[in-house]
């Protein structure tokens, strides 16, 4: 299947590693040209060259902080100088931390939404105007199958995806007319080191080794095992195609069955 991204301009948030990471080479090796951020400049470098080594295309890369307001226009706006369009955007953020209500001061509350939330708003307010004025794009989020169904220990996740996912289905209401989609993606368990930090964090506290962690994870999914990151791009890679062209709206998990719900 030709999914029409040959020549697309895409951005992919906090991509330097893992399911971002992911989702930008998929985009690479369909043709796409990918401008991919992240914290640090080192960890892009090498992102973007290893991309470059495994698809054959130029990545452009700059270090930002997602949670910085004045800093995602001004790379949206470079990416679209460079490329003279941004047709499609997917927004990323490092995961809140694990912990339970108790354990959560006020400030670690307003710091998930920065990281989680406001992110992908400033995401949003800089590529809907860029692709209304073309009449074509696509926004991906990504949250969590925690939106679907809570997960024992990510009460920041559990709370602040599920704003991030109404801000998308808004998003696409808002936008359609203008021939864009908006979709959010759940990844399950996925293995990348977000996943390797809470196993290590989890095996600490239940004095277990990390493998038993593992293990019971994958014990949970229909599929009994893990995700890996390649096959969650794959969806993201098929909703910001133009074969996707009437999924609008939608919230996909892609977590192996571990979601016990019926839609
Ligand atoms: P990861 O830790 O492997 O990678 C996160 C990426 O985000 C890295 O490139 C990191 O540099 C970048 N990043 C972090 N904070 C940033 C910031 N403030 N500004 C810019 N870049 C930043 O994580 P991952 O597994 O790829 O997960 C991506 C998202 O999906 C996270 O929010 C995570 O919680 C969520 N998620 C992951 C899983 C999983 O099993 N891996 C499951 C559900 C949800």
């Amino acid at each position: 299947m030709d999914l029409g991204l040959k020549g697309r301009v895409a951005i992919v948030a906090a991509a330097s590693k893992g399911l971002g990471r992911a989702v930008a080479t998929e985009l690479a090796r369909e043709g796409a040209q990918v401008a991919i951020c992240a914290r640090h400049a080192e960890g892009l470098e090498r992102a973007a060259s290893e991309i470059r080594k495994a698809t054959g295309s130029e990545i452009c890369w700059q270090a930002l902080d997602v949670t910085d307001a004045s800093g995602v226009p001004k790379f949206v706006d470079a990416v679209e100088k460079r490329y003279g369009r941004v047709d499609i955007c997917v927004t990323n953020a490092g995961g809140p931390p694990a912990k339970t209500f108790l354990e959560i001061s006020p400030e670690e509350w307003r710091a998930a939404v920065d990281l989680t939330l406001l992110s992908a708003v400033y995401f949003a307010r800089e590529v809907l105007p860029r692709m209304r004025k073309n009449q074509w794009g696509r926004l991906v989020t990504i949250t969590s199958m925690s939106v679907k169904q809570p997960v024992d220990g990510l009460l920041l996740s559990n709370s602040i995806r599920a704003a991030v996912t109404g801000l998308a289905r808004t998003l696409a209401n808002e936008f359609g007319a203008d021939g864009i989609t908006v979709n959010n993606v759940c990844p399950g368990y996925t293995l990348t080191e977000r996943l390797d930090e809470l196993a290590e964090q989890q095996a600490k506290s239940a004095g277990i080794p990390r493998e038993k962690i593992f293990e019971r994870w994958s014990s949970q999914v229909p599929l009994r095992r893990l995700a890996k990151p390649e096959e969650f791009a794959a969806l993201v890679a098929f909703l910001v195609s133009e074969r996707a062209s009437y999924i609008n709206g939608a919230t996909i998990a892609v977590d192996g069955g571990w979601t016990r719900s019926l839609l």
